[in-house]
């Protein structure tokens, strides 16, 4: 099969095509068929070898995919071949024809999603689901600010939040990224790019504040979040890319709170609690992922470029083999 190879860590270049052997699924494995995989910003991490997690060399990246069961192994149960699933996590990298995953790994992929829909699943919609429900234990009636609206996780949690009866603010760095924050439940956006764009939220928000805040680039935002949130406000974590400074008083005034956590530590229950959350809201319609780009398997040089630059995300990137 034609795979992704990574074989030094390094810059998009070290992406290259390669043929290598097709895995056989053993007892307990699902072989899939990939039709679309997920591009995410932690797969730019990896390939850098600069992060918390590395695969051994040689590698293949990619979480997140989507496609159709070839083969199981021995005492597989919860899935047959011809079943159209969603894989999260894997054991061989879903940039690539086929991906090796353990039977928990995948997961059905409602008939109205799409396979390049379902490559922006996982990662988004769960880490927006881990944020909103475990982190910042949101209740409805609350606002929430969404901090970069406009890329997977950010329309993955408006979505969740718009249907849990949250008031719901989102920001972008785009025309285009405010237009589709606004589409996909924000019920007002604010543009990151503009200077004084904190004090219309403060405004929005009647005075006393937003009492959740989802933050996708915490090294920027940081600082500035803790003013705008209300009493007992949380801010979640989600994205940083370096150090930052804050002042604690803007914490302690509000008794307000910061949480932080990686998708990658999530117990089982928490996983099985996400992934029926995500599965029911692709089948009821309130979780519509949002592919943005569809890039043949070849150019994943390109994607990793595309997904790391600085403004302008648009829902997901996805790779076609
Ligand atoms: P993405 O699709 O590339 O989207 C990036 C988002 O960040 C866009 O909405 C972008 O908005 C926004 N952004 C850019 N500059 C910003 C600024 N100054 N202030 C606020 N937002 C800004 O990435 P993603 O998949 O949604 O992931 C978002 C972040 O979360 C990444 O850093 C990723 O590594 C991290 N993440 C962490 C976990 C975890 O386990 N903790 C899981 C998934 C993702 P514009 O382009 O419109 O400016």
């Amino acid at each position: 099969m034609k795979a992704i190879l990574v074989r030094q860590f390094g810059g998009p270049e070290v992406l290259k095509l390669e043929e290598v052997p097709t895995p056989k699924p053993a007892a307990g494995q699902v072989l899939v068929k990939i039709h679309a995989a997920g591009v995410n910003p932690a797969d730019t991490y990896a390939r850098t070898g600069n992060y918390a997690v590395l695969p051994p060399l040689p590698y293949t990246p990619g979480t997140d995919g989507a496609g159709v069961v070839d083969s199981i192994g021995d005492g597989v149960k919860k899935v047959n071949p011809g079943d159209r699933v969603y894989v999260a996590k894997n054991l061989s990298g879903t940039y690539a024809e086929y991906a090796l995953a353990l039977e928990s790994q995948v997961h059905r992929l409602p008939d109205r999603i799409s396979f390049a829909q379902g490559a922006g699943v996982f990662i988004p919609y769960g880490t927006a689901y881990h944020a909103i429900h475990h982190q910042a234990k949101a209740h409805a009636a609350e606002t929430v600010l969404v901090h970069g609206a406009s890329g997977g996780v950010g329309i993955a949690s408006l979505q969740f939040a718009r249907a849990l009866g949250l008031t719901v603010f989102g920001t972008a760095g785009s025309a285009k990224g405010l237009e589709l924050a606004q589409r996909e439940g924000a019920h007002q956006v604010f543009d990151h790019s503009k200077s004084g764009y904190q004090e219309e939220i403060t405004k929005a928000a009647g005075g006393r504040g937003v009492d959740i805040i989802l933050e996708m680039l915490a090294n920027v935002n940081l600082g500035a979040d803790l003013k705008l949130l209300a009493q007992r406000g949380r801010v979640v974590v989600i994205g940083s890319r370096g150090d930052v400074t804050i002042t604690p008083r803007d914490l302690m005034g509000r008794r307000a709170s910061i949480r932080a956590f990686t998708l990658w530590a999530l117990t089982e229950a928490e996983s099985i609690e996400v992934h029926a959350g995500i599965i029911a809201g692709l089948e009821n319609g309130t979780l519509r992922p949002v592919v943005g780009s569809e890039i043949p398997l070849k150019d994943a040089a390109q994607a990793h470029i595309n997904v790391m630059k600085p403004s302008g995300a648009f829902g997901k990137i996805v790779l076609i083999p």
